[in-house]
């Protein structure tokens, strides 16, 4: 049997346990028969969970791009690899076959060899999500360097920092960037952040907007006149299992952000297996999703998941507005998307919009339509069911990290029954826990506490990058011996999970523990509003209570402020209790986010609190203009 791919519920459990009973067995068996390896393992596994010490795979060899084209050349060659569908809709889409994507990727790998480039060097990436994008993150796998992928959309001073980091030699960059109506200044963005780090020796630079750039004599160079030059094949440098494949620093929703690093083979086996059964991907689909490949979403599943299985994936540069709020299901009607991945946040704004936008496209292609990023909220859930998945393509509410590298916990489609707002049920080899505050594990359903993973899994991050101490601190810590998500969970009767939100976010009021998303949810149910977030502050009586800030759709903007308050802690009060309603109500115009969209509840929790002194790292968030109007509204 083989175990690559589960195929209904009877199957899921008898994999669930097996990969519980002997994940050695489990793992090897997936690994031996799905890759190509120079050499296989000594042992599948080696860990201290204590020391926060783990390998996979040990001593293995391997390269992954051999795994993501060189193999699939023989029967996938003329297939497409990639579709590229720019920004601008008027602009002819490109199709890359797996042959076109090797030699791409053999001229970048010379390129970047020729240029001094040598395994184990850092190279950071900042561009657009363009092909080149892809081209120059294989060729660094190729070569055996680390990517370092900077979201395109960061500041200088963001980009300054992670170079700093993780002491990059080579910046990829380009002119600049299209997204939507906007373009982005790339290069001068790069040329003010490496001002500041002395271990950037080379640029290269990708031709995109064709914007007035300087370059700089011995440094900057185009990158497309290299390419040209280069020879279109390229030998694979032979890796280790644990050798370094890249660092990506995490979205910085709560704090500084931290470099994961993530080594090659656990990463690549359990990125392919997960890509494979959360998406049910069949031979000739074609798999969408919307991320930035600048976000581990993006690595996992837009580039490194789908390639491995040989699949087709799109690329898109642009974003859910452009050039009008149909454009993601203009694009799936397009290209025939079968599976479709994108985020709560783009669900909600365009839920905001006549679903008219949707209905007009054809949507028939869809199989498979999942979330992730955040939790889903029960309105959104239902709007995405019955407008996109038109209630017959499953949704995959998929909660994972970018320190786990792949899902961990999903309903796999046409397998597990799916339930608004619930991530459901473990991924084969995951295995979950809940704890209490006095760290023990609680047993038995129908319960909450703080997730923990207890054993290790082939894609979890290895470390922080040069800080072995904080990745030992902030996972592996606080419950000893197991790996500490950061998150909450209620496990229902069933033994499905529904993530609460953070557990840094919990608030304590009159001593019940109550978490962000679930009263979130019932907020959002009320028909005049949009969004909402909410935090606790200090309260003399209760400890704490709850301040929400919430957007309201149009249909309320025109209504009494003191009615809209009324009705939205009536509704709070009927669908968790009178325990959570707000104390206070702040109707805001916009919520502060992190460029890939989440909400960042701690300057949320300042501003409550009326502590407007420090709201710590905001290299991360999108809109400060936001975070100044809602102060001046809560003064
Ligand atoms: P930082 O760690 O820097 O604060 P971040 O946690 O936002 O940033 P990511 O690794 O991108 O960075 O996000 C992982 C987090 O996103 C999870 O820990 C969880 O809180 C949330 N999340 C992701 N997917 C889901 C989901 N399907 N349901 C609920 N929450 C989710
Ligand atoms: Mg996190």
């Amino acid at each position: 049997m083989s175990y690559y791919q589960v195929k209904n519920l009877e199957q899921y459990f008898k994999h669930y346990n097996k990969s519980i009973r002997e994940p050695r067995k489990f793992w090897d068996k997936i690994a031996d028969e799905n890759f190509t390896w120079y050499q296989k393992w000594d042992k599948v596994v080696e860990f201290d969970m204590q020391e926060a010490e783990v390998k996979w795979f040990v001593n293995a060899k391997v390269n992954i791009t051999k795994n993501c084209i060189d193999r699939h050349l023989a029967k996938r060659g003329e297939k497409t690899a990639i579709i590229f569908e720019p920004n601008d809709p008027k602009e002819e889409a490109k199709h890359i076959t797996y042959n076109q994507l090797y030699d791409e990727v053999a001229k970048m790998a010379n390129v970047l060899r020729e240029q001094g480039i040598k395994k184990g060097d850092r190279v950071c990436i900042y561009l657009p999500m363009i092909p080149e994008l892809a081209y120059t993150v294989l060729a660094c796998a190729r070569i055996g360097a680390v990517h370092s992928v900077v979201f395109a959309g960061f500041s200088a001073s963001a980009v300054a920092a992670r170079i700093t980091d993780s002491g990059c030699k080579m910046v990829i960059t380009s002119d600049g960037g299209f997204r939507g109506n906007k373009t982005i200044e790339l290069k001068s963005i790069v040329d003010e952040a490496i001002k500041t780090c002395p271990t950037i020796e080379t640029v290269l630079v990708v031709k995109r907007t064709n914007a007035e750039i300087t370059m700089k004599e011995g440094r900057d160079q185009w990158l497309q006149p290299l390419v040209d030059a280069a020879l279109p094949n390229n030998v694979a440098e032979i890796m280790d299992a644990e050798d370094p494949l890249f660092i990506l620093y995490t979205s910085g929703s709560t704090g500084k952000p931290k470099g994961m690093l993530h080594t090659t083979a656990g990463y690549m086996v359990y990125s392919a297996y997960t890509f494979k059964n959360i998406f049910a991907y069949e031979e000739n689909d074609v798999y969408w999703c919307t991320a930035d490949i600048g976000w581990i979403t993006g690595h996992s599943y837009i580039l490194y998941g789908p390639l491995l299985n040989g699949a087709t994936t799109v690329i898109f540069e642009g974003v859910p507005s452009y050039p009008d709020f149909g454009r993601f299901w203009e694009v799936i009607d397009k290209h025939k998307v079968n599976q479709f991945y994108t985020a709560p946040t783009a669900i909600r704004s365009l839920a905001k919009e006549n679903w008219s936008w949707v209905d007009k496209h054809d949507l028939s292609s869809l199989k498979v339509i999942g979330s992730v990023g955040e939790p889903i909220n029960e309105e959104a859930w239902h709007w995405y069911n019955d407008h996109v998945g038109k209630k017959k393509s499953p949704i995959v509410d998929t909660w994972w990290q970018t320190e786990t590298g792949g899902i961990m916990i999903s309903p796999l489609p046409f397998v597990t029954p799916t339930k608004p707002t619930y991530a459901t049920l473990p991924l084969p080899g995951v295995q979950p826990v809940l704890m209490d505050e006095k760290r023990n594990e609680i047993e038995g359903n129908q319960v909450v506490g703080s997730l923990c993973i207890k054993f290790p899994w082939p894609g979890m991050a290895r470390t922080i990058w040069g800080d072995h101490q904080r990745f030992k601190d902030t996972y592996f810590s606080t419950f000893p011996g197991k790996y500490f998500t950061g998150d909450g969970a209620l496990r229902d009767e069933v033994g499905y999970y529904r993530i609460t939100g953070r557990v840094d976010d919990v608030v304590i009021v009159s001593g019940h523990n109550l978490g962000t998303a679930p009263i979130e949810d019932a907020i959002n149910e009320h028909p005049a509003v949009a969004e909402s977030a909410i935090v606790g502050f200090p309260h003399d009586v209760k400890g704490n209570a709850l301040y929400g800030f919430i957007i309201l759709k149009e249909s309320g903007a025109g209504r009494m402020k003191e009615n809209l308050e009324k009705e939205i802690n009536e509704h709070i009060s009927s669908h968790i209790g009178p325990i959570a309603k707000l104390d206070k109500i702040q109707f805001v115009s916009g919520l502060p986010k992190t460029r890939s969209g989440k909400i960042m509840r701690r300057i949320l929790r300042k501003i409550a609190e009326g502590d407007f002194s420090n709201f710590g790292d905001t290299s991360t968030l999108l809109n400060p203009e936001i975070v100044e109007e809602i102060k001046q509204g809560k003064l």
